[in-house]
């Protein structure tokens, strides 16, 4: 009996970023990119699906401010490994590349594994420590897409990330059905909410995707804008970091100053909330509390006007 016990605890250590030190999750990730000076932009952006080499297969989550762009592979909420990178003027520039090596040893919890970044050539190098792979790749690498990367992953957990056919069609969309869907989309909603914001992607998101040059670009698909893993599986979801407070900006308001509105208070409960869009409903959504937001109450509260455009900003 002890026996079997011993032996779970091992596998439950094995399993666990198999070194006993799980990467940071996405939202950390995110927000800590999202803290950073030179990222006050960031935003998400769509992913375009891989099928060769190490991160075949594998879901990830992409964001961008200015040239900048960071990538989270696998379970968001346990990922096998993330990557920030740079692009076209960047790519001359020390400072950014000392900014992305910044972010990385910030989310790096293991002393040893930030000094051993910290020993990593800045033009091309990889070290392995324990199960986890430190990388950086030049923007002539064959899977760089232009940029410069520093990567952290693991690539034992990169191959139990991996989705399958069946979750794939699930949780990816081609750029020829996210074209269709957005033209569709015109006109059929009652706010002029973010297409992002109604958990999908526009046409125009799509020109901050990686391009690949192997597959037709309408056939190319990338990921969903949110999906959680679930039992072992990827499903389209949406988790908390999917949500956020309704924001719009009110301009041109003879009463005021162009200004930001952000609603944080659901109007039933009365408590700080974060929302997302229900296609089914047409409203705004509680995410803890599940109570609709009434659409006549999205609207600015010093001079009364109804938005331009709407969207949900990270809490
Ligand atoms: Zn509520
Ligand atoms: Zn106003």
């Amino acid at each position: 009996m002890r026996t079997i016990a011993f032996a779970l605890l091992l596998v439950g250590f094995a399993r666990q970023g198999d070194a006993g030190r799980p990467l940071p999750d996405r939202t950390r990730c995110r927000q800590a990119a999202a803290a950073k000076a030179w990222a006050r932009d960031l935003r998400q952006i769509p992913s375009t699906v891989i099928d060769k080499g190490v991160l075949r297969n594998v879901p990830y989550t992409s964001y961008r401010a200015g040239e900048y762009e960071l990538n989270v592979y696998g379970d968001p909420s346990a990922p096998a490994g993330f990557e920030i990178g740079i692009h076209k003027e960047l790519l001359k520039s020390a400072a950014a590349k000392k900014n992305c090596f910044d972010l990385v040893a910030g989310l790096l919890a293991d002393a040893a594994d930030r000094a051993l970044l910290a020993t990593l050539k800045q033009d091309a190098d990889k070290k392995i420590r324990a199960g986890i792979t430190f990388e950086v790749t030049p923007p002539t690498a064959e899977d760089a897409y232009g940029g410069w990367w520093v990567s952290v992953y693991s690539e034992p957990a990169l191959d139990r990330s991996r989705a399958s056919a069946t979750e794939l069609e699930k949780i990816t969309v081609t750029r020829q059905d996210v074209k269709r869907i957005d033209e569709g989309a015109k006109g059929g909603s009652p706010l002029p909410v973010d297409p992002l914001t109604q958990g999908r992607w526009a046409a125009d998101d799509l020109s901050g995707a990686r391009s690949r040059k192997d597959v037709p670009e309408e056939k190319q698909a990338v990921y969903a804008p949110a999906y959680s893993r679930k039992n072992g599986a990827y499903v389209p979801d949406r988790t908390e970091d999917d949500t956020g407070y309704i924001l719009f900006v009110c301009a041109n308001s003879d009463k005021h100053e162009d200004r930001e509105e952000i609603l944080k208070l659901c109007t039933t409960c009365k408590k700080d909330e974060t929302f997302f869009w229900d296609l089914e409903k047409k409203c705004f959504v509680g995410f803890q509390c599940g109570n609709p937001y009434d659409n006549a109450l999205v609207k600015c509260t010093l001079c009364g006007r109804v938005p331009k455009r709407v969207r949900t900003k990270h809490r």
